[in-house]
């Protein structure tokens, strides 16, 4: 810049110079100076008049310009470009931002310092029906809670978040959090807490359930010992004959402990993956349970099978061994003597198909939703009696859940049910996979 300065200057004195010499050659020097100046400084005045049009129209082409006015043009057009790709580059710094809290899956609300509403991202209208209306709203209009409102106001920097019903549907719970944002603002983070809730609640009532049916057992062995403990003079057949009455509830007990190890352990545990699991022999599998549930019958029920030789699961096999004997006790327990019992194995297009079939108590249609939830039974007494923990079919579930098998139940009362287990290909090796054992289909009353 200073060699412009330098060559302009230069530029002038050489035009006075040439300009006093014409004048004192023509005799005129004041008038030859003043009219040269002036049609110097006319030049300057349009080039700046063309700068000044052209910077207050910047999307024209840079005009012709010479000298300093030239670098000047040159030197705004370079200040131009850099602040319009700042500008570009924080639009798009702000365009991810949004985009960023956009897809946070949590409500978040800018909120001023009079606690309206600026700015709030899409979860918010999800979570709180929040639309562009709401802007400039105080938010104590839109959640109205009490406890919300004391919060709002008295809420400091890490502060506990507050847990409420959603304004908007009670069934759901929202954690809400106060965080600060800039000077005089503050930002609302809330999250839709209800699957915690309800895990929560889930958590209570399974302690409860636990204790309620252990409670019952252990009163029972108690009073027992109590007995013995009070009476001296027992004989060695009274002592055997309370320490016997003793047995059946100490034996429960012990199965709703199994159970509830069996369940703790399935919740957890991962399982490998079908090409990693053995073939489970299903056809011995079943045999061994359907000569288990002749037993526990002793002989009051037909039970018929329908077992497809060779066809082989990809499993764990103890635990694919405690969903059928499940399935196949239930159906002895809940059916009436006489009854007939139908076990089936049996491949379908989808994979395989394990069924019991049952001629039982069968079960009303707003029973069936809720038979593989927890400590659910239909007929309590009925359940405790024949030795049942109300475990069961929780068991069968979180297995069948484990091994990508779906259940499906069907029930009529008074009829019958029956209790489908479907196996997806990937689980499941034909018959052809391996040598084909003895055929036995069907079979009645094995063992
Ligand atoms: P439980 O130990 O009580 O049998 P389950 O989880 O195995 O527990 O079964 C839950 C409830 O489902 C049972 O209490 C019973 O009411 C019902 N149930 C299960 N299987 C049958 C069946 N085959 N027929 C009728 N009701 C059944």
């Amino acid at each position: 810049m200073k060699k412009l300065w330098n060559e302009e200057l230069k530029r002038i004195l050489i035009l006075v110079l040439v300009s006093s010499t014409i004048g004192w050659v023509i005799g005129q020097i004041a008038w030859t100076l003043a009219i040269v100046l002036a049609f110097y400084a006319t030049k300057q005045f349009l080039q700046l008049r063309r700068l000044i049009l052209w910077i207050d129209r910047p999307s024209t082409e840079m005009p012709e310009l010479s000298g300093i006015w030239e670098e000047m043009a040159y030197r705004f057009y370079r200040t131009r470009r850099r602040s319009e790709s700042r500008k570009t580059r924080i639009a798009n710094l702000l365009k991810r931002y949004q985009q960023a809290t956009q897809s946070i899956p949590d409500a978040t609300i800018l909120l001023n310092s009079r606690e309206e509403i600026e700015w709030f991202n899409g979860s918010a209208t999800r979570i709180l029906n929040l639309n562009k209306k709401d802007i400039g709203q105080p938010i104590g209009r839109l959640i109205r809670d009490p406890q919300f409102v004391a919060f709002l106001g008295s809420a400091e920097i890490d502060s506990e978040p507050l847990d409420i019903l959603s304004p908007v549907d009670d069934s759901k719970f929202l954690e809400i959090r106060l965080v600060p944002s800039a000077l005089d603002q503050r930002m609302l983070l809330i999250r839709d807490n209800t699957h915690i809730h309800r895990l929560t609640e889930m958590r209570r009532d399974f302690v409860a359930n636990v204790s309620h049916e252990l409670r019952t057992p252990l009163t029972v062995v108690i009073g027992y010992l109590e007995t013995i403990e009070t009476l001296d003079d027992l004989t060695v057949e009274e002592l055997h004959d309370l320490v016997g009455r003793m047995s059946s509830p100490a034996h429960r007990m012990k199965t709703l402990v199994e159970d509830l190890l069996q369940l703790s352990k399935l919740d957890t545990g991962v399982i490998p993956a079908a090409s990693q699991c053995p073939g489970i022999e299903v056809s011995a599998l079943l045999k061994s349970i359907v000569r288990d549930a002749d037993q526990l019958s002793s002989g009051s029920h037909q039970i018929e099978t329908n077992i497809e030789s060779g066809l082989r699961l990809r499993g764990m096999e103890k635990e694919i061994y405690s969903v059928f004997s499940n399935l196949v006790n239930n159906a002895v327990r809940y059916t009436p003597d006489d009854g007939l019992i139908q076990v089936v194995w049996k491949s379908v297009p989808e994979g395989a198909l394990f069924q019991v079939v049952d001629s039982g108590v069968g079960i009303a249609r707003e029973n069936i939703d809720r038979l593989t939830e927890r400590f659910y039974r239909v007929d309590v007494g009925r359940s405790r009696d024949s030795g049942g923990t109300g475990l069961g079919l929780s068991i069968v579930k979180q297995v069948l859940r484990r091994h990508d098998a779906e259940l499906s139940i069907k029930s009529e009362i008074g009829k019958g049910s029956t209790f489908s287990c479907l196996f997806f290909a990937e689980r499941v090796e034909g018959p052809e996979a391996i040598p084909s054992l003895e055929n036995d289909l069907p079979l009645t009353n094995p063992g």
